[in-house]
């Protein structure tokens, strides 16, 4: 399946807008989305799906067909670290799934603010204003490490993080994250399309993630991702097609300089994006169960 000749892609499921943490805005990222061919773009802004309604109207003016999503960040138990979950055709607008989502934009406000505080004690000198300038919608560290950039503390996003901003660096505060089980659940309670999202980095993951979260109702697996291998993307599928889940893909373009994937830059079969676009209509004939974000135990 991965050997399908990627001849003229046209599917991104996996693009990221000035709504959290992509550079360009959702309307100029389908504009250029257009420009390298696409007819199809999914936009998966972490915690937030105030991108959409730009996106889509750019894309009607385009002729991109623009699909809503959402990606978000949790905790995997044990100490494994994180895992993505991804949710296409949330219906966005229900008053409870914004609710969820605001929490958890509010969390990311507070985990920055911490952050700028340890690193002004560290004696840089980046303000909390400016950050939350830069990010303009949901701020991550991505914003910080702009900042830090700006202010001449580092010289890509990526020193920023591997001096500062990861995990063990002395800038770095943890947040408020759901269990990829409730996160799964969120997307559901919005009658969604829940998939994992670059999963290949995630250890044991067959049973210790892919098995629990198939049972709470996730439906996709993100196998055709930025520079997979073509060995990852069929070790993958294989888990795919066992667990009957819809094998999507994408580049999680963030803009230049960010991941090293080019928007649309990621072959994924029509299939793929036909199947996703079935399953969340399905989805919506289905009644909503309802969901309640746990109470944060961790700040
Ligand atoms: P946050 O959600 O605020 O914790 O930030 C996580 C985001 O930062 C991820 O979605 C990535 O886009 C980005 N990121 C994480 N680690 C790195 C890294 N080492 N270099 C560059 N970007 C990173
Ligand atoms: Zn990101
Ligand atoms: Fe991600
Ligand atoms: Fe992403």
């Amino acid at each position: 399946m991965t050997n399908e000749v990627p001849v003229a892609n046209e599917i991104d499921l996996h693009t990221h807008s000035t709504a959290s943490d992509g550079l360009y805005a959702p309307a100029e990222l389908v504009r250029l989305a257009r420009e390298a061919g696409l007819t199809r773009l999914g936009l998966v802004d972490h915690d937030t799906t105030d991108g959409i309604e730009e996106a889509e109207s750019a894309g009607e003016r385009l002729g991109v067909t623009v699909i809503p999503g959402i990606e978000v960040n949790t905790e995997l138990p044990k100490g494994l670290g994180d895992a993505h979950v991804l949710g296409y055709y949330v219906e966005y607008a229900r008053p409870d799934f914004q609710r969820s989502i605001h929490m958890l934009r509010d969390a990311r406000e507070r985990r920055g603010e911490r952050m700028v505080e340890r690193l002004r004690a560290l004696g840089l000198d980046i303000s909390w204003e400016r950050v939350r300038e830069l990010a303009g919608g949901a701020v991550g560290r991505p914003h910080v490490a702009r900042a830090l950039i700006e202010a001449g503390y580092a010289s890509s996003v990526s020193e920023a993080f591997d001096r500062y901003l990861s995990p063990g660096r002395p800038g770095y505060v943890p947040r408020y994250k759901l269990s990829p089980e409730n996160a799964v659940r969120l997307i559901k309670s919005a009658r969604g399309v829940p998939v994992l999202a670059h999963p290949a980095y995630i250890p044991d993951l067959e049973e210790t993630v892919l098995a629990p979260l198939v049972m709470v109702g996730l439906q996709g697996l993100e196998c055709y991702y930025g520079e997979y291998e073509p060995e990852t993307v069929e070790r993958l599928l294989g888990l795919a097609d066992t667990y009957g889940l819809i094998p999507t893909g994408g580049s999680d373009y963030h803009g230049p300089n960010m991941h090293p994937t080019p928007l649309g830059g990621r072959y994924v079969p029509e299939s793929s994006a036909e199947r996703l676009r079935l399953c969340g209509e399905f989805n919506h004939t289905l009644p909503p169960p309802p969901f309640t974000l746990p109470e944060p135990t961790q700040q």
